[in-house]
């Protein structure tokens, strides 16, 4: 959704925005920059004669930052075939704009969508006073964006916005333009790119048609009822950075609802009391553990929308701090509530070659594990060991918990608490990855976990 307004605000200046000019050769900023960006577009001030601009593409990809395998690589694809068009209107009533994006899932959405069908949909954005899209409703004046021009044509190079990741902090959201052409006297970009911190390449879309003023039909950017109903206030950047990043992966279904009141708590293994199963409504497979000790508790896997209701459960349930949070792995459906438990006292138990990833998160203290040193929680009734799968094919810090009782017999409850290894236990045969499945059964035969294991 940032991006569409992004590009809303290349053509259209009466957003509020600074500008600056790249300094690479030590060129002096002229105090006319922005007038000199808008001639160079080809954007004459006393003039509406542009109606409405058309970009159309058939090379659209995107990639993940949430999943990512390595935890500093861009090695996991959301889109790998797709096409856009981008369609804007300058007539009364504000800018409108229509996004049209037909785009093929990579595998690794076989875990929410097993048939994988391309995503074939529309997006509408209205600006002005009573501005809205189809998702999030947007506030102009908490854009704060930048437009980077080059220092030679001022044409725009980048555009970019400001955001608060929960992980990287402060960060960038560029999208960068290139590969100019002139159409009916304005210069209009082809190539697109959205660069998170200047290193992640997240979208690229290669322009193949550029058309203005063309007959365009009344209806063209007209919502229906249901749609409009979605609108959500956003003028938090770090929800703003979670949203886009989810947005941007397909994965965002919503705000979470629910309260404390809601979770199913459980303690079902009768030989490991103060081991705790928490099942969130409305999703089936997702459950997490608590592990209750005399004076604290350790939570299991941190996925955001629950993280501050899970806390005010514990409160509420339990009444003891949550003074350890473990992330199963670092993709951001699995960690990105880690903030929320540090910000309210916890630890952050991850292998000692993932503590990096977190690093930037205020506060974050920790503790770790690598082979041959697992992190342990042991009470008198159960102990739980932390163990990293090495190599994982899904994500280079991948881990487990496996949990039994302090004193085994050979009926003893053994669990293992994992993520993702397992994605649709309901079509095992056929939509689960092998060899993620392999891997997961190796790593417990290596560590000599009871085939009995739950
Ligand atoms: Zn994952």
């Amino acid at each position: 959704m940032s991006t569409a307004l992004i590009l809303s605000t290349l053509i259209v200046i009466s957003l509020t925005f600074s500008s600056v000019a790249l300094s690479l050769r030590q060129h002096e900023v002229p105090d006319d920059l922005m007038e000199r960006g808008l001639n160079a577009i080809g954007i004459d001030a006393n003039t509406t004669r542009v109606r409405n601009v058309r970009i159309s593409g058939s090379q659209f990809r995107t990639k993940s930052m949430i999943t990512t395998i390595a935890l500093d690589g861009m090695d996991s694809t959301v889109v790998p075939y797709g096409n856009q068009t981008i369609t804007y209107s300058y007539g009364e009533g504000g800018l409108k704009q229509r996004i049209d994006r037909f785009a093929g899932l990579g595998t690794l959405w076989v875990f929410a969508r097993p048939a994988l069908e391309p995503m074939d949909y529309s997006v509408v954005v209205q600006d002005g006073e009573d501005g809205s899209a189809a998702v999030i409703r947007v506030f102009d004046q908490s854009l704060n964006i930048s437009v980077l021009f080059d220092p030679d044509t001022y044409l725009p190079f980048a555009i970019r916005t400001y955001e608060d990741h929960p992980f990287f902090g402060p960060s960038t959201n560029d999208l960068r333009v290139y590969d100019y052409i002139r159409v009916d006297g304005l210069m209009i970009p082809r190539h697109f790119k959205i660069i998170y911190n200047n290193k992640r390449l997240i979208t690229d879309f290669l322009a193949d048609e550029v058309s203005v003023n063309f007959d365009l039909e009344p209806s063209f950017f007209n919502v229906s009822a249901e749609r409009g109903n979605l609108n959500i206030p956003v003028v938090d950047p770090a929800l703003t950075a979670y949203i886009g990043e989810k947005y941007a992966n397909y994965l965002w279904f919503g705000r979470f609802n629910f309260t404390a009141m809601d979770f199913d708590a459980q303690q079902p293994y009768t030989d490991m009391p103060g081991v705790w199963v928490i099942r969130m409504p409305g999703v089936a497979n997702y459950r997490q553990i608590l592990l209750e000790t005399d004076n604290y508790v350790v939570v299991l896997d941190a996925p955001s929308e629950q993280a501050l209701v899970l806390l005010e459960w514990v409160r509420i349930n339990i009444g003891k701090p949550v003074s350890q949070i473990w992330p199963t792995h670092h993709h951001h459906d699995h960690a990105l509530g880690v903030p929320s438990f540090v910000e309210n006292g916890a630890e952050v138990v991850v292998p000692k070659m993932a503590q990096s990833y977190y690093a930037n998160i205020p506060g974050a203290k920790f503790a770790t594990y690598e082979r041959g040193a697992p992190y342990i929680v042991q009470t008198s009734d159960y102990r739980a060991t932390f163990i990293h799968v090495e190599g994982s094919i899904h994500a280079r810090d991948h881990s487990v918990t496996v949990i039994m009782p302090a004193c085994p017999t050979d009926d003893s409850t053994v669990l293992v608490f994992d993520a993702d290894h397992v994605v649709q236990a309901q079509l095992m045969a056929t939509h689960n990855d092998h060899n993620e499945l392999s891997q997961l059964v190796n790593a417990m035969a290596k560590h000599r976990v009871a085939k009995s294991a739950l």
